[in-house]
């Protein structure tokens, strides 16, 4: 399976999240922008339609005034004349001159009703006889309204344009007895319309409504003129031709875009409100978009940059995430001592195996006396050779194997294989070349490998590969104590011990809700006060509904693993307690009882409080209680030890070492724990060869503690010779079958009685 890791698909998908999620962002972030641009140019367009009008009214506006102060004038004249009957033009001008000074007229003259005129400038050069009956303006006069002409050419000025500007003229009696001509000069209104438009970029004509062109700007020439014709503008949709005709036809006014030459141009059309002419305003498109672009363009810029910007930000932070991520899954996932994958990641990628088709085997290797090799040769060289038996696995693993080192020098895999002897032959390559390296490298390697094999059949499917593991382990456990390199298969035995201690574990619990638990007692005796009955050790008897007794060597190491012996030494604690309650309410002497107390109990935050609180309840008097700990308790924690055991002894508590002898650390344990009680091991009365040395050892064991001024229990004595080589040696107590049995209750009481009278 190699390197198969399962969180890299994890990462790369979490990675795909990722870039999907920043590609939406971006996505979204200009797609906004772009929607604000497209509305601000809407609102651009809105402004420069408004700005163009505006334009347009101005010049319609200043059209309009200097036309009517024109007529205005005219009338004034007009009225005077006709009520005087002047037909002079000299006298005209005079009065023209009179009614508005500075007039910028430069003819003047009265046609009589046939149409006969004779002009006059204002310098006094006259121009008789002109005929102006077929003129439009002369005949509207005649009409009764005023009227100006369009710009026509002079006839007396080459090059220069005019207008005629007509009013009627009305005697006393308001007919109309002739009609007042004046001539302007065409640069007036032009002077109008070539008012600068939007910082000069347009321009304005004027149009007629038949849409004749009647006069442009100056702008408008030098753009490259405009048509005769409103028709003839050019880039108008057909939409925009018909709303121009509607409009002209209408007297209303209408925007659109026309082509001059190249230039996009935005114009409004509006009557102007001097007769049929109307205005036409036009700016350069891309005038009026200036503002626009400069400010879309800004924004856009920043758009990009605040886009870049922040995938720059997002990019950064996902390097640093996978960066962070890495380091915590080699943390997670790899043992840091050989590189390779950690017990996790191996349990991981096994059950990912696992359901592959053929045999697979767990395999769990310990290298026996490393320990010594590490003392030895210090831990650089003990992780050294952790390292090369690493590197050792990894050359011999199979393509599709797996391992890892599980903790320490325990090392765990997989192997497929068809026989088993497949792996027993891998087994003895794995020591034969690991010797053959080591003779190399280090001077003498003694260690040795001891491999257990767990091979599940199919009815182990339910098992998870750590059990698995645990299997295996418990194969190899099974032969540690074996010299030399060996391995063994996990078979029957283990798998019946394994069952039932799993069910014992299972069936624990509820036993000793249902009182499956029982106290037998075992008496001591004082053998230097004539043997009699001291006390006794309260031991646990597992009495099964259908397997009947069960001894505590089978069920106190599987509740040791459970934790189930916490609560197991309670209740047989409350079960001395509450029978001493009663023993002493019956009238009892007082004995001493001694229950045994285990490890995980003693590491109980509680500890103490519960067994003050319980002996209290029962009111057992001080110094009748003993509790038994074992020197394995003190392992790692001696000063914890002490410290509970002067704690328990301040409450009334005896503590009385248990099974001592059978450790490495008694003597020394001797010194600082301040115990009162000491229980020979069972060993030291039982299969021991030289009996005389044997006798050397606990004779001094014994004088030591009197010297310490602490009793002496001698355990497990089962020949009355023994008793008296103790009784001589000044051991206080012995607790053995020479005397009694444990016993259940009902006997022991019997005995008490029995014992009282003596
Ligand atoms: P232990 O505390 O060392 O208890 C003494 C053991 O030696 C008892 O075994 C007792 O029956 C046995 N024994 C006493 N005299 C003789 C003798 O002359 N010859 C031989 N061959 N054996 C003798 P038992 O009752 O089977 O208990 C075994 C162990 O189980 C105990 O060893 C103790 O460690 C543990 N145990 C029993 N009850 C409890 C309990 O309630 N709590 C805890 N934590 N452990 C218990
Ligand atoms: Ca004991
Ligand atoms: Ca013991």
């Amino acid at each position: 399976m190699g390197d198969t890791k399962v969180w890299e698909g994890e990462r790369i998908r979490a990675n795909k999240r990722w870039n999907v999620t920043a590609v939406l962002l971006c996505l979204c972030f200009v797609l906004g922008s772009i929607l604000f641009l497209t509305n601000m140019g809407r609102q651009y367009t809105k402004e420069n339609l408004v700005l163009l009008d505006n334009a347009a009214f101005q010049h319609e506006t200043a059209l309009v005034k200097q036309v009517e102060g024109d007529f205005q004038t005219l009338h004034g004249v007009a009225v005077f004349a006709g009520r005087q009957d002047i037909l002079d033009p000299e006298q005209l001008i005079r009065l023209v001159g009179e009614v508005n000074e500075g007039n910028a007229f430069i003819r003047m003259g009265l046609a009589s009703l046939t149409g006969e005129l004779e002009l006059m400038e204002l310098g006094g050069k006259r121009y008789p006889g002109v005929d102006i009956s077929e003129e439009e303006f002369f005949r509207q006069a005649l009409a009764g309204r005023d009227m100006i002409s369009e710009p026509v050419p002079d006839p007396y000025r080459d090059g220069e344009y005019i207008n005629y500007y007509a009013v009627p003229v009305r005697n006393g009696e308001e007919a109309i007895v002739g009609v007042l001509c004046a001539v302007n000069g065409a640069d007036v209104v032009r002077a109008i319309i070539e008012a600068p438009l939007l910082n000069d970029s347009g321009y304005t004509n004027l149009y007629s409504s038949r849409g004749k062109l009647i006069l442009s700007s100056g702008t408008a020439l030098a753009n490259g003129g405009q048509p005769q014709e409103l028709a003839g503008l050019a880039g108008l949709s057909e939409k925009e031709r018909a709303a121009v005709e509607e409009a002209l036809e209408q007297n209303s006014s209408v925007h659109f875009n026309y082509k001059a030459g190249n230039t996009g141009m935005l114009a409004v059309l509006e009557p102007s409100g001097v007769e049929d002419w109307f205005v036409l305003c036009s700016i350069p498109v891309a005038a009026l978009n200036q503002r626009y672009v400069v400010t879309s363009a800004g924004a856009m810029l920043i758009i990009v940059a605040a886009c870049s910007l922040f995938t720059l930000l997002l990019w950064r932070q996902r390097r640093m995430m996978n960066r962070n991520q890495a380091v915590v899954e080699r943390l997670a996932y790899e043992d840091s001592l050989t590189g390779g994958r950690n017990y996790n990641q191996f349990l991981m990628e096994a059950e990912l195996v696992r359901r592959q088709d053929g045999w697979m085997a767990v395999w769990y290797c310990d290298l026996k006396k490393f320990k010594y090799y590490n003392d030895a040769l210090g831990y650089a060289a003990g992780d050294d050779m952790l390292r090369r038996m690493y590197r050792l696995f990894e050359r011999l693993e199979q393509p599709d194997g797996l391992f890892c080192r599980l903790m320490a020098d325990n090392f765990v895999g997989l192997r497929w294989y068809a026989e088993r002897e497949e792996l027993t032959e891998w087994f003895s390559r794995v020591v034969r070349e690991f010797h053959q390296e080591e003779s190399e490298t280090a001077s003498r390697s003694y260690i040795e490998l001891c491999m257990g094999f767990y091979c599940p059949d199919p009815s182990d499917s339910g098992l998870t590969v750590n059990e698995m593991v645990n299997r295996a382990n418990m194969a190899q456990k099974s032969i540690k104590g074996e010299s030399g390199s060996r391995c063994a298969f996990f078979n029957e035995t283990l798998r019946q011990r394994f069952q039932q201690e799993a069910a014992m574990e299972a069936q624990g619990q509820q036993a000793l809700a249902e009182g499956q638990f029982q106290p037998y007692f075992q008496p001591k005796f004082d053998i230097q006060h004539g043997d009699r009955l001291a006390g006794a050790e309260v031991l646990c008897r597992w009495i099964h509904p259908q397997k009947g007794m069960i001894p505590p060597d089978q069920f106190i190491p599987v509740f040791e693993k459970s934790g189930l012996i916490m609560q197991l030494d309670r209740y047989m604690f409350e079960q001395a307690c509450s029978w001493y309650r009663r023993y002493l309410d019956g009238g009892g002497a007082r004995i001493n009882l001694a229950v045994n107390v285990s490890r995980a109990g003693l590491l109980r935050e509680d500890f103490v409080d519960y067994y003050v609180r319980v002996k209290e309840t029962y009111g057992i008097p001080d110094g009748a209680m003993e509790l038994e700990v074992t020197e394995s308790l003190a392992l790692g924690g001696e000063e914890l030890l002490c410290q509970l055991v002067r704690e328990l002894q301040a409450h009334g508590f005896t503590c009385s070492l248990d099974d001592f002898g059978s450790g490495y650390s008694s003597l020394n344990l001797l010194k600082n724990l301040p115990i009162r009680v000491l229980k020979l091991d069972i060993l030291f009365f039982q299969r021991s060869v030289d009996k005389v040395r044997e006798r050397i050892v606990v004779r001094n064991i014994i004088n030591m503690a009197r010297e310490l001024k602490i009793r002496v229990i001698a355990e497990g004595v089962e020949e009355t010779e023994s008793v008296e080589f103790l009784r001589g040696a000044g051991c206080d107590i012995v607790q053995g079958y020479v005397f009694a049995k444990p016993m259940p209750l009902a006997e022991f009481e019997a005995l008490l009685a029995g014992s009282a009278g003596k």
